[in-house]
């Protein structure tokens, strides 16, 4: 086997095969809670609103219309507290731009 022989039967594969994989894998992918900044997992993405899982604040929805660095902790946090409040117990509370700016 030459070097291009070599390179077409066994690299290109090889090759292919990776960036194949890579591709087919997109999710679940690391995403920072828009509260605390840890590594929280994304959940389903709604139409309207985006789903966290995080280690310090558990699951929530932040609706899309929010624009994350435009609040500070406090008021996230208080935002979250109202929207588990209104929130059914089976459903995951959703953060909206009303919880936030008043
Ligand atoms: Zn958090």
């Amino acid at each position: 086997m030459d070097a291009r022989e070599f390179f077409q039967k066994v690299v290109v594969p090889r090759y292919t095969k990776f960036v194949r994989r890579r591709r087919s894998r997109p999710l679940p992918r690391p995403l920072p809670c828009p509260i605390c900044k840890s590594p929280a997992q994304e959940l389903d993405r709604t139409g309207d609103a985006t789903g966290f899982d995080c280690p310090m604040h558990g699951k929530f929805k932040v609706a899309n219309t929010i624009v994350a660095e435009e609040c500070n902790r406090r008021r996230w946090e208080a935002a979250l507290r109202k929207a588990k409040l209104r929130a059914n117990p089976w459903e995951v509370p959703l953060v909206m731009s009303g919880d936030l700016f008043w």
